[in-house]
């Protein structure tokens, strides 16, 4: 089918544009590879109001500081007058950039701000994938990181995972094995802390060999921390960014990238998050954003910075909050569950992960958890290259005691019903 088939030859009509089917055809190869999340169209059968949903991965709404958020605006606009509601600098405002640089000991320069982290992924995209490229991402990975990547047209290899995350010895057997075939991927995504599907983390032995095969190999890493900061129990480990840095002695030189975001310790809906990086990543960086949206809004970057001073006492409550459901979730699918299903045992974050005797169907069996009054997602979407038929992803951020005890009951009753 061709694009827009021409009405007629003769002079311009003025009458309606003839517009078709053919409009389909119109739509860039990239865009043709975006799908619908396979998850919204999963989930659509989960949002009937009697159910409890586990699904989501929404922050817990109850624990916004709504006043702090409200004065912040005040603050802010009483502070800077105009300028707060003026266009500004597609690098971001520069007290924040100075906070979140402190934070690592690296210059403002380095520190970009995006419109979420979400936007610091398709802007990475943008920049680093030419079609084609070797990808390596977790099995399973973050589903939003692959619709941000997707329209670059890369192609993806699975790193194998165990409970403890990236298997770094099956990625080193898969770097050489590449190599040998004369394959050299162009970058690692990885999810360290509190992984968005799985909550594992990555020890910091492990953390170190990442590092260092990729530093060997030439493969540039995306370390995407957004849970770091929630970390409820065990101990803080340094970043893969940290480790970089230290490896390669010189901010520019640093091979990890690190992207992170106000949106799981403040508020998300402010759309606030930052990438970290040497300088020729944050210099195309800021030309790919100025074409995205010039710059992130002015007036949430500043109620941001107001908000910084809240920001530890903020991520007590939470992680104090996502301690007590997650513990609670644990003890109620210890109880509820049946032999032979399994599930992590997060030390942070806002979401776990089940895994069922092979040959079960959690998208099969969703509609009859559903029915039981409860829901999950499913773990097939997150593989980039398929698999996973007997997973799902649990959220425990935003649920009541009440509704995880009911749910971990109606979840044990249904996989029960479904082994037999
Ligand atoms: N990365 C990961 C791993 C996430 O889980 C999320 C949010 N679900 C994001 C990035 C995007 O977050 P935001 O755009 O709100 O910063």
């Amino acid at each position: 089918m061709r694009c827009m088939t021409p009405a007629s030859t003769g002079p311009v009509s003025t009458g309606p544009v003839p517009i078709g089917p053919d409009l389909l055809a119109c739509i860039s190869r990239r865009a043709q590879t975006m799908t619908a999340s396979a998850i919204r169209e999963i989930l659509k059968i989960t949002q009937q109001p009697d159910v409890i949903s586990f699904a989501g991965g929404l922050p817990a709404p109850e624990l916004f500081p709504l006043d702090a958020v409200r004065q912040a605006a005040e603050t802010a606009l009483s502070k800077y007058g105009p300028a707060a509601l003026q266009y500004s600098t597609t690098e971001g405002h520069l007290p924040l950039r100075e906070w979140i640089a402190g934070r690592h000991g690296i210059p403002a320069a380095n520190v970009q701000i995006v419109t979420g982290s979400q936007q610091g992924l398709d802007l990475l995209g943008k920049i680093l994938i030419d079609e084609g490229d070797l990808v390596l991402v977790e099995a399973p990975t973050y589903l939003g990181a692959l619709q941000s990547f997707q329209p670059y047209l890369p192609r993806y290899a699975e790193m194998p995972t165990d409970e403890g995350g990236i298997d770094v010895d099956a990625l080193a057997t898969l770097l050489a094995g590449l190599a040998a075939q004369g394959e050299k991927p162009k970058l690692l995504y990885a999810i360290p802390n509190f992984q968005n599907p799985t909550g594992r983390t990555l020890s910091l032995e492990r953390r170190r060999r990442l590092v260092e095969l990729t530093a060997q190999y030439g493969v540039l890493v995306i370390e995407d921390d957004p849970y770091g900061q929630l970390r409820f129990s065990g101990e803080a480990l340094p970043s893969l960014y940290e480790i970089g840095l230290e490896l390669a002695g010189d901010v520019d030189r640093n091979h990890v990238i690190y992207s992170s975001s106000f949106s799981k310790t403040l508020v998300p809906g402010l759309r606030d998050a930052w990438v970290e990086a040497a300088a020729p990543v944050i210099t195309k960086l800021i030309q790919a954003k100025q074409g995205a949206d010039l710059h992130t809004p002015t007036l949430n970057q500043m109620m941001i910075t107001e908000l910084l001073p809240l920001l530890p006492a903020q991520i007590e409550t939470v992680k104090a909050a996502y301690r007590e459901r997650g513990a609670h979730m644990l003890s109620q699918m210890d109880e509820f569950f049946p032999a032979g299903v399994t599930y992590t045992r997060p030390q942070g974050g806002m979401f776990l992960w089940v895994t069922l005797p092979e040959g079960v169907d959690t998208v099969a069996l969703l509609p009859r958890a559903v029915e039981n009054k409860v829901a999950y997602v499913p773990g097939q979407p997150f593989f980039a290259l398929g698999g996973g038929a007997n997973t799902m992803r649990m959220s425990y951020s935003s649920a009541t005691p009440e509704q995880i005890t009911q749910g971990m009951r109606a979840l044990g009753a249904t996989f029960r019903e479904a082994l037999g």
